[in-house]
């Protein structure tokens, strides 16, 4: 292994601790800032077939570095298990995400599993993924029958050297919209497509992915380049702010804004004035969204973060293992969400400056966008 490679997933990690008395779920559990758990994010590989600028620098993940074992990953099983708990516990969304989740052998078959899971209210659970689309022409029919409800697409170019120069891998846009179109026919629309910006490298792409997705029925989000891991060289200049964007856009086809869903959705929205439909932005950077940040991630190695920005996990895949009942990692769970008090975003710059000596945020590929 050469000296460059860092194992960043090899973060020491506090097991989790099982409460002396269970913990009864009741539904809704809320953090110190009285935030409620709504959403798990689940990363099911830490492997992709892309090498993104901003996330999988070809420089730090080459050829040798030291993806996890497959006897460390959570099997569906586990990764089931974990979900049935979450859910009894408030959760009503689960978005699979990676390292590239298609890449996970037969994925449909843990779509099917998480479909099955009965929720407290009977309302059927939000099932979402996120993928780069390299394999989503493929597998739309398949996620969609075993009952998976929408995906996201990632893209970051129309222009296919522009796009190379993101993901530094010989891959076609045009197979990354051959996989869109086959989610809109398999039903998992509406469909969004995210485009990270950066600054200098793809920001040229922002008024042509517009005026592409311009009255489609599929939903573009920009999104800002975002300070995550320790890999990706991050710098403020990089950044294009969204208030950037939605001037750029609107000098060309006029936008009026547009009030959100639901609380807590991290997309502000903006609507084309001649009703050609909509887009979002995603300010990560210039517009901190933690208040409302309902989430929990849970890593392909069963660790669990209560912020894209940590540093370190909590290890659940020991309490799974150790044959604990679902109870006792209920109640380790509620205790993890019910202490949390992380609000990075709000607190950028002081946090990146101070983090503690050795401390490394976790990689984004390994914990899922
Ligand atoms: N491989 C899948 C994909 O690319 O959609 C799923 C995992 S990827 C880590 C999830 C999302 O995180 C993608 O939309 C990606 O563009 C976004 N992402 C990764 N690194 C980022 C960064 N530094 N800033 C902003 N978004 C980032
Ligand atoms: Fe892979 Fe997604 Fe990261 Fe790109 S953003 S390197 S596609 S995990
Ligand atoms: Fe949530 Fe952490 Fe992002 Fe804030 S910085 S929105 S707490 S994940």
């Amino acid at each position: 292994m050469s000296e460059k490679i860092i194992k960043l997933h090899d973060l020491r990690a506090p097991a989790l601790a099982v409460p002396a008395a269970p913990v009864a779920p009741a539904g809704l559990l809320t953090d110190a800032l009285s935030r409620p758990l709504h959403d798990l994010r689940i990363s099911v590989t830490d492997r992709c077939n892309f090498r993104c600028v901003y996330c999988m620098p070809k420089e730090v993940f080459g050829k040798d570095y030291p993806y996890l074992p497959h006897g460390d990953l959570l099997s569906f099983e586990e990764i089931t298990r974990v979900a049935r708990i979450f859910i009894a516990h408030g959760v009503e969304k689960i978005r699979l995400t990676g390292g590239e989740p298609l890449l996970r052998k037969n994925l449909e078959h843990l779509v099917a599993m998480l479909r099955a899971l009965p929720t407290p209210s009977g309302r059927p659970l939000d099932l979402t993924l996120t993928t780069n689309g390299s394999l989503l022409a493929r597998k739309a029919r398949a996620l969609k029958e075993a009952g998976l409800d929408r995906v996201t697409v990632s893209l970051d170019a129309l222009d296919d050297a522009v796009f190379k120069r993101m993901n530094d891998v010989d891959f076609a846009v045009a197979d990354v919209l051959a996989g869109i179109e086959a989610a809109h026919a398999a039903g998992l629309g509406p469909v969004k497509v995210n485009m990270v910006v950066k600054r200098g490298t793809n920001d040229d792409q922002i008024v042509p992915m517009a005026r592409h997705f311009k009255g489609s029925p599929t939903i573009l989000r920009f999104i800002e380049y975002m300070d995550v891991g320790a890999s990706n060289g991050w710098n403020m200049d990089e950044v294009v702010p969204s208030g950037e964007v939605v001037r750029r856009i609107g000098a060309e086809l006029p936008l009026v804004p547009v009030g959100a869903n639901y609380k807590g959705e991290t997309a502000a929205r903006w609507r084309y004035l001649d009703g050609g439909g909509e887009v979002g932005v995603i300010s990560s950077v210039t517009g901190a969204f933690c208040k409302d940040c309902s989430r929990m991630r849970l890593s392909t190695e069963g660790k669990l973060y209560t912020c894209l920005f940590a540093t370190r996990g909590h290890d659940l895949r020991t309490l799974l293992r150790a044959g604990h009942d679902d109870l006792a990692i209920g109640g380790a769970i509620a205790n993890l969400w019910r202490g949390r008090t992380d609000r990075y975003s709000e607190t950028r710059t002081a946090d990146t400056a101070g983090l503690p000596q050795g401390a490394r945020k976790v990689e984004m590929s390994y914990i899922g966008g």
